[in-house]
């Protein structure tokens, strides 16, 4: 595994490219053990002509205002020491896409790990969090001796590489997964049944139906009210339920058209696969169903019959 740091400068003109000024990188047998091989290299910036605050304020920043090495001699001489590595880690996100953005503005070949591990994610689901924790934090949580002045890619990548030892292994397979689908992968639940929903007059109906909509926690069996679907595909629909509790599940709704034109189907918590958590990625930037007639129409009508009554209990009195 190659765990990777970047320092960068934004730059106050139009350009949109978060310039590298230094990469940092060592690379470990596997997560969490000694530290085998490093590389550091100090990068003179060429597209902005102004350093940001952040940039200015590195501690080696003059190492790369002086630095002879341009982005691209320097990439290169990175990707060769990788070698053929495909597992590489970071902490956070931001410096492979800052990576490959810049390989893009000098149009060389971007770097395509197989996995790519978020060890900032992994440290904070491990702290039981999906809040993002700064690197000097858990750096001093795992007590690890703060020899190297911070802000450093190579010293950052030193730190982030020492406090994989405090994640555990499927923590760190998470961390590799679209960080949205980890509010999803945090409550394991067991094998849900699905429920019968119809036979309906119409999609609309269907969609809106008390079986489609009335949802439940897989963990606790609190009762959740559906208040829209997303359309995945021609009667395929997903909806994410939230139990105060437990937090998120997803729910997928399947119906069919039968000969009669009356649809009929299922709804149900569906098991947590790959392949389920890429449609529902897929169903959340599409069309939107909010369901007609929901709990604020119950509750007005509840509200109406108790008027009623009130009325009548008047009357009665009255009488
Ligand atoms: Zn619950």
């Amino acid at each position: 595994m190659i765990v990777l740091d970047l320092e960068w400068n934004r730059g106050y003109d139009k350009t949109p490219l978060d310039e590298i000024l230094q990469i940092g990188a060592v690379r470990l047998d596997r997560p969490g053990t000694r530290i085998v091989d490093t590389f550091n290299v100090f990068i003179k910036p060429q597209v902005h002509r102004r350093l940001n605050r952040t940039a200015k304020a590195l501690p080696e920043i003059d190492a790369s205002l002086t630095s002879t090495l341009d982005f691209p001699t320097a990439y290169h001489s990175f990707l060769s020491w990788c070698g053929g590595e495909t597992d590489f880690a970071a902490w956070g996100a931001d410096d492979f896409d800052t990576l490959n953005q810049n390989a893009r503005y000098w149009r060389l070949p971007t770097l395509e790990p197989q996995a790519i591990y978020d060890l900032q994610t992994a440290f904070s689901l491990t702290m039981g969090t999906l809040q993002n924790i700064a690197l000097w934090w858990a750096v001093e949580y795992c007590q690890i001796p703060e020899c190297f002045s911070y802000h450093n890619a190579l010293h950052d990548a030193m730190y982030t590489a020492l406090t994989a030892a405090w994640v555990p292994e499927d923590l760190l397979e998470l961390s590799a997964r679209p960080r949205w689908t980890l509010r999803y992968l945090m409550h394991p639940y067991p094998p849900q049944p699905s429920h019968p929903v119809g036979p309906h007059p119409s999609l609309r109906s269907a969609l809106n139906s008390r079986a489609a909509r009335k949802g439940a926690c897989p963990l606790c069996g609190e009762p959740i009210w559906i208040q829209s679907w997303n359309f995945f595909q021609p009667g395929t629909y997903y909806t994410d339920l939230l139990c105060p509790s437990h937090g998120h599940f997803l729910c997928r709704l399947t119906l069919s058209q039968r000969e009669d034109g009356h649809w009929t189907g299922h709804q149900g918590i569906p098991d947590l696969t790959q392949a389920v958590l890429k449609d529902y990625g897929r169903a959340k930037t599409g069309t939107h169903y909010p369901c007609r007639g929901g709990s604020k129409g119950r509750r007005r009508y509840r509200r109406r019959r108790k008027d009623h009554k009130h009325e009548r209990n008047d009357t009665t009195q009255a009488g």
